[in-house]
């Protein structure tokens, strides 16, 4: 027997309905925010996570799924959205179209991580990302879309996490500070963070060692030095959130796992499925665009895993409705009629009726099982007596109650 590769899952007949449901609820969203999809492809030239991932994250460092291609390319699967939307954008010259540009995205992402549950090695991703509008309402209404989906799906229990990691001036004093800080505390930090506080101490903050939680704590803080533009920004977002009624907890630890986040940042968070209780993350990215050598576009967007989001409705018990339901089992019994249920189905499945009928010449009783284990919502059987009377018993299954129908007013029934 060959093995599925470790960290990818095959998604069976029993949950795909699941993903198309979420998939529907993402698009629909999207919709309703006035967000069109853009579709990028699985792999691109390494440089491209290189220059928007940035060079100090895990996802650069350790996670890339990177091979020379047999044109001696090398080439990456798409660790994560945000980078190939921008080459897009850049290459494809969308920064041309009426802005703001809001794009979204669903899209397999490849991280080679130590497989666990809510970590995969591929897994998916729902992504937003908004160009060409500096101002708060567009990171509070990225941050509504993400919600709203959420809701849609039935979960309402994340505690939305914010912060602002200010921008590209009042952050170089903050890091002096925090790195002075670092260096006082040196040894308490593990060895990754010890490495990474000259070139990126903020990434310090987002540890998970539980020394580097304890140094982290009294760290100073980069709320406290925001220049005045970047504070102001930041309570927009806040005052904006309020007027929609959005609760959220101020988190000065969240800075986000990539390098390109300027200003808003923030994450969605359960306390249900364990350590890997980030469902979406997100924030401000403005510099992103021309350092990966388009204009000076700035951007917000947030990406979430709809694997985590699935466990996350296991968790809590929220019900996925399948709406792939099979609506009709015909029955038939004896030659003629199966030739009738063979036309009858044809009939009504061009009729938007999703229908199914025997394939085996299975007894009535075995076809009853049968069509109990499809999930069948109504049965009709169809034997010499149906055939005659031009009647059938349409048998609704949750509760047995039979409705008395002419065959040929089926396709009105349904
Ligand atoms: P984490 O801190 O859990 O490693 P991250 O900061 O690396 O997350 P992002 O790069 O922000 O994650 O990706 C956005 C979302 O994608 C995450 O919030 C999570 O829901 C999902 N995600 C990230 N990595 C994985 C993975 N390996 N398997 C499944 N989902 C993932
Ligand atoms: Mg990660």
């Amino acid at each position: 027997m060959i093995n599925i590769p470790k960290g990818t899952k095959d998604v069976l007949p029993k949950e795909s309905y699941k993903w198309q449901y979420i998939e529907k609820k993402a698009r629909e969203t999207a919709k309703k925010y006035s967000v069109k999809e853009i579709r990028t492809p699985t792999f691109e030239h390494t440089e491209v996570f290189l220059r928007g991932v940035g060079d100090t994250t895990d996802i650069v460092n350790k996670e890339m799924y990177t091979f020379l291609d047999k044109g001696e390319r090398s080439i990456t699967l798409k660790p994560e959205g945000t980078s190939a939307v921008v080459r897009a954008l850049i290459e494809d010259g969308l920064f041309n179209e009426a802005l703001p540009l809001k794009l979204y995205y669903i899209t397999p992402c490849f991280r080679y991580e130590r497989p666990q549950a809510g970590r995969l090695r591929e897994f998916h991703q729902f992504g937003v990302e908004v160009f060409g509008a500096a101002g708060a309402d567009v990171d509070a209404e990225v941050i509504l879309l993400a919600k709203e989906f959420l809701e849609s799906v039935g979960i309402t229990e994340l505690e939305l996490n914010l912060n602002s990691i200010g921008c590209k001036t009042c952050r170089a004093e903050y890091n002096e500070v925090l790195k002075a800080y670092l260096r006082e505390n040196q040894e308490k930090l593990c060895p990754l963070c010890r490495e990474r506080m000259e070139k990126n101490p903020l990434r310090v903050l987002d540890c998970k060692d539980e020394d580097c939680r304890l140094v982290v704590k009294n760290a100073p803080r980069i709320l406290d030095y925001l220049c005045a533009e970047c504070k102001e920004h930041f309570e927009k977002v806040q005052k904006l959130l309020r007027s929609c009624g959005v609760q959220y907890k101020i988190n000065p630890d969240i800075v986000r796992g990539l390098d390109y986040y300027t200003r808003t940042v923030f994450e969605f968070v359960s306390t249900a499925i364990g350590a890997q209780g980030t469902v979406c993350g997100g924030g401000r990215y403005d510099g992103l665009v021309e350092s990966m050598g388009g204009p000076a576009l700035c951007g917000v967007g947030f990406g979430l895993g709809l694997e985590r989001l699935l466990l996350l409705t296991e968790k809590l018990g929220v019900n996925i409705p399948d709406e792939n339901a099979l609506q009709l089992y015909i029955a038939p019994m004896g030659e003629s009629a199966y030739e009738k249920a063979f036309s009858l189905a044809e009939e009504l499945r061009k009729a938007g009726v999703s229908v199914e009928t025997d394939h085996f010449g299975r007894s009535l009783k075995a076809q009853m099982k049968y069509a109990d284990k499809l999930g069948a919502q109504n049965v009709v059987v169809l034997g010499e007596n149906e055939l005659a009377s031009g009647e059938v018993f349409v048998k609704r299954m949750s509760d047995g109650q039979q409705v008395k129908t002419a065959l040929n007013n089926l396709k009105e029934y349904f």
